[in-house]
């Protein structure tokens, strides 16, 4: 096809009707070569990201001298690394963002600090596309917000005091600064001066950013980063009705979303955390990796988080003042299972106590453990994740310290007793006040400060138990209400232009979904011991086609081509045209995990015939020439 035929192409013709046709024109080789490439939009971006005098030089340059768009191996910049089956782990369990390393697609930079590879910033760049689509269908607009944001504001809105993980810094003229690890705060400012009317209502925005979070220690790769990308979705609505109508839209694409990735999610109740606000949903990829746990029923819809534990308000009462006697001599100790935490200021130690299980129990396949959500929903205070609660508190010179006891209602009273006895006589430091923790009707047991295990009853319906799954977080629908609406004075005016209008503040929703989490959590939800596995619509190939010599290539190419033509069977594939053997080749495209290889082998050689693998669907088979855009296309609509 030449330059002129090129251009009556209806598909080129609307291409050209936004871009510089000059640069095309000096790009005559490409455009001759354009056509046959079906992702010719994105193709041509590539080159037209580049000036006229780039263009020269880079054909100059060997590396991108193949005369077409065609994605190629030996175009496409991957680092060579040693194969999967050289670097096995030694536990033999796969950890997904050791194979994102060793597979090319992110290298770590520093802790909690990632680089992202072309293979990584495909798959990223198709997350968001996927999220485009879905918020869009929401009538959401896209929006980027600076990732600096005033100190100021975030004292304003309360969520800057100690022990929060936030990079903050000051400037030459001393101002005081912060990069973003969320933007509430920002988003109610900016909304909040720009609408006035609730006839301007609703207002939804979106947007994919580099958020980050100081985050004491970074661990599993992408999944707790310092620096990661999220969607996240702000909704301002004139009443709660409408704000729920918006919440329900939400979750609604949110499923959609998920759907389409075709992996298996669950959607959890949760709490609200350091948000603010009541109505909130995870979303969850169940993986042994998670650091979540998850509650469903096995009879009626209830599930949700580990961390969401609804509690009365606690009281405490000094030890001496209990109207109980704590037995002087003890015939025996009791042995209760204890765990200790600290409150932020350091001022209280709490010690939470529960019984070890029934070795009759029907449901003890494990021991009982508490569950610090539910001291830390007992008393807020408590702050979680302290390691060495004991020496800190010890440690921290207080004169006002003081011990808090917390006992599990399958405690008996008299064992409690027992354990107070034994406290008071070992009291460390001895002057430190003790207190009990009583529940709302006075007692001074807890009800269900243990963590729930696999097998027990179903608080919600009592017919069914409870599944506990290790899950990994990837989403989280809020409904804010005012919560930054308030403190930030973000109104609209309600009712007619009269004397009769007044100001209400506006109901928010905020909504996310962790991109950079999503390709850890996805890569390992899905890796097995040979590696990656992608759903279709998040790989960074749909098909990479594999020839037995590299004389073969071009026999490859055509492959290629019909992959992309007519009907067809993917949107994206790449050759590998490199000069390495066919053996490596497989087992790398299988440790990156493209849905679907098609390999031109002995079957080739022989029949003509092309074998087709896709691992995770267990497919290997040989399929003919005009079989073979069906098939491919067949197998990666169940992908
Ligand atoms: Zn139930």
């Amino acid at each position: 096809m030449n330059f002129t035929s090129f251009l009556d192409h209806e598909h080129h013709k609307k291409l050209l009707g936004s871009v510089d046709a000059l640069l095309l024109m000096k790009f005559g080789a490409c455009a001759r070569v354009l056509n046959g490439a079906r992702n010719l939009d994105q193709q041509y971006r590539k080159y037209a990201s580049c000036t006229g005098a780039e263009i020269g030089s880079l054909f100059q340059r060997r590396r991108w001298y193949c005369e077409d768009a065609r994605y190629r191996c030996s175009a496409f910049w991957k680092p060579s690394s040693k194969t999967h089956e050289e670097k096995k782990p030694k536990n033999g369990k796969e950890d997904s963002n050791v194979l994102l390393a060793q597979a090319g697609f992110i290298r770590q930079a520093y802790s909690g600090i990632f680089h992202l590879l072309p293979l990584g910033l495909r798959v990223q760049d198709k997350i968001e596309r996927l999220l485009d689509k879905h918020m869009h269908s929401l009538q959401a607009s896209k929006v980027s917000l600076s990732s600096l944001s005033s100190q100021d504001l975030w004292v304003k809105s309360g969520r800057l005091g100690a022990g929060t993980d936030v990079f903050t810094f000051s400037d030459r003229k001393d101002a005081k600064w912060l990069l973003s690890p969320t933007h509430e705060e920002e988003i109610t400012e900016l909304v909040g001066s720009l609408v006035q009317s609730y006839r301007d209502l609703p207002v939804r925005l979106y947007q994919i950013s580099r958020k980050y979070r100081d985050e004491p220690r970074p661990r599993q790769g992408l999944l707790r980063g310092r620096e990661f990308l999220m969607k996240d979705l702000y909704t301002f609505d004139v009443d709660v009705p409408a704000a729920l109508r918006t919440y329900d839209g939400v979750r609604a694409a949110y499923n959609k979303f998920f759907d389409e990735l075709k992996i298996p999610y669950i959607v959890a109740r949760a709490t609200s955390g350091n948000m603010g606000g009541e109505l909130s949903h995870e979303y969850h990829l169940p993986s042994s990796k998670g650091e979540d746990s998850v509650l469903s029923c096995s009879h009626c819809d209830h599930v949700k988080n580990e961390e969401l534990v609804t509690s009365g308000q606690v009281s405490t009462r000094l030890l001496e003042s209990c109207d109980f006697d704590i037995p002087s001599a003890l015939e025996e100790i009791p042995k209760l299972k204890e765990a200790v935490f600290i409150t932020n200021d350091k001022e209280s130690l709490v010690k939470a106590y529960c019984k070890h299980r029934d070795a009759g129990a029907s449901s003890a396949t494990s021991e009982n453990e508490i569950n610090p959500y539910a001291v830390k929903a007992a008393i807020p205070e408590v702050a979680l994740g302290i390691e060495n609660p004991s020496e800190q508190f010890f440690s921290s010179n207080s004169t006002t310290g003081r011990i808090l006891y917390m006992f599990d209602d399958q405690i008996t009273r008299s064992d409690a007793q027992a354990q107070l006895a034994t406290a008071r006589g070992h009291n460390s430091p001895p002057d430190a006040p003790m207190f009990i923790v009583e529940s709302p009707s006075g007692s001074m047991r807890i009800p269900d400060l243990v963590k729930p295990q696999t097998g027990d009853r179903c608080p919600a319906c009592s017919e069914g138990r409870i599944q506990v799954q290790k899950a990994i977080e990837i989403g989280h629908t809020f409904h804010l209400g005012t919560r930054y609406s308030e403190v930030l004075n973000a109104k609209v005016a309600v009712g007619p232009a009269s004397k009769s209008q007044h100001e209400v503040f506006m109901q928010m929703g905020c909504h996310g979904i962790g991109v950079s989490r999503l390709m850890a959590a996805t890569a390992s939800a899905l890796s097995d011991k040979v590696g990656l596995n992608w759903p279709r619509v998040i790989a960074p190939f749909e098909v990479i086609v594999i020839p037995h010599q590299v004389r073969d290539v071009e026999s490859c190419v055509a492959v290629y081509d019909q992959m992309l033509q007519g009907e067809a069977a993917c949107n994206d594939a790449i050759v590998d045209d490199r000069e390495k053997d066919w053996l490596s080749k497989l087992r790398e495209a299988d440790l990156i995990g493209y849905p679907v290889i098609v390999f031109l082998g002995k079957a080739w050689k022989e029949r003509g015939e092309y074998e087709v693998q896709c691992r995770r669907l267990k497919v290997k088979q040989t399929v003919s020439g005009v079989e073979l855009s069906g098939f491919v296309r067949r197998l990666l609509e169940q992908l």
